[in-house]
């Protein structure tokens, strides 16, 4: 469980400071899929940094599981915007990136059953220029889920995605979610997004930005089956 109670966040500027976060209250329950979702600008970033421990808040508190949140911790990994894999590194390497030192059997079978897991059996020995930008973003997710993290911060994921990957990312983020059970933190400025994926959404009104409301969403989910999202006419 994550509880952000009365955080502020200001930034030093040239002239002066410029205050971001105003008093935002929130608590994210263990194994939920919470979505924030504002305009743009608004310091959703900046919350799931400081939420992260990223950034250090300028004032109220971040706790998880009852422990202030001081710094970034492995056990709650980020998937960024623009992805991070790194270019040089095979598909295998880049997944077991954050794992360290382990026999190599056992890396293999760890790093394997990611790879299995978004979907990339088959891929393990290409490089990331070989692979299209939706293949490279689920790269991203299994190198995050390898390290087996408690809590997933998702900063608008699909942002670089065309309509069609995005659809398809957004299933293998719910399958994902569903098959490890883990608490997922997704921002997104995408409403009917976070409404198709959430299980609560949080909004946030604009600069200095505090958490406006949440909701309580209970819609279904777009679900993993095996019709392609698109099927071919035929006539
Ligand atoms: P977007 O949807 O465009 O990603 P966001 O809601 O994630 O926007 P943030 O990145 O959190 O917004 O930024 C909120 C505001 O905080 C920005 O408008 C910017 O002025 C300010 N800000 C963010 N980071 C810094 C920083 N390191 N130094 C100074 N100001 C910053
Ligand atoms: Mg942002």
């Amino acid at each position: 469980k994550i509880t952000v109670e009365g955080v502020d966040k200001t930034f030093p500027t040239k002239k002066g400071e410029v205050h971001v976060l105003d008093g935002v209250n929130l608590t994210v329950r263990e194994g939920e899929f919470l979505a924030i979702v504002g305009p743009s600008g608004c310091g959703k970033s900046t919350l799931l940094n400081c939420m992260a421990g990223f950034e250090r808040a300028s004032g109220g508190s971040i706790q998880v599981d009852g422990e202030e949140v001081t710094r970034p911790d492995p056990k709650r990994v980020f998937v960024f915007q623009e992805t991070g894999i790194f270019p040089w590194y095979s598909v295998w390497d880049n997944v077991g990136f954050g794992l360290g030192q382990m026999p190599f059997e056992a890396k293999d079978e760890h790093v394997m059953k990611y790879i299995r897991l978004v979907g990339l059996e088959g891929f393990e020995r290409s490089f990331p220029s070989e692979l299209s930008g939706g293949m490279k973003q689920r790269v991203e997710f299994a190198r995050a889920l390898a390290v087996e993290p408690d809590v997933l911060f998702l900063d608008e994921p699909f942002g670089a995605l065309d309509a069609f990957t995005r659809i398809e990312m957004r299933r293998e983020i719910v399958r994902i979610w569903e098959k490890t059970g883990k608490t997922c933190i997704l921002v997104t400025h995408d409403v009917s997004e976070a409404l198709e994926l959430a299980d609560r959404v949080a909004i946030m009104t604009r600069r200095p930005a505090t958490v406006h409301s949440v909701l309580d969403v209970d819609m279904p989910r777009p679900r993993d089956s095996d019709d392609p999202p698109f099927r071919e006419m035929k006539d």
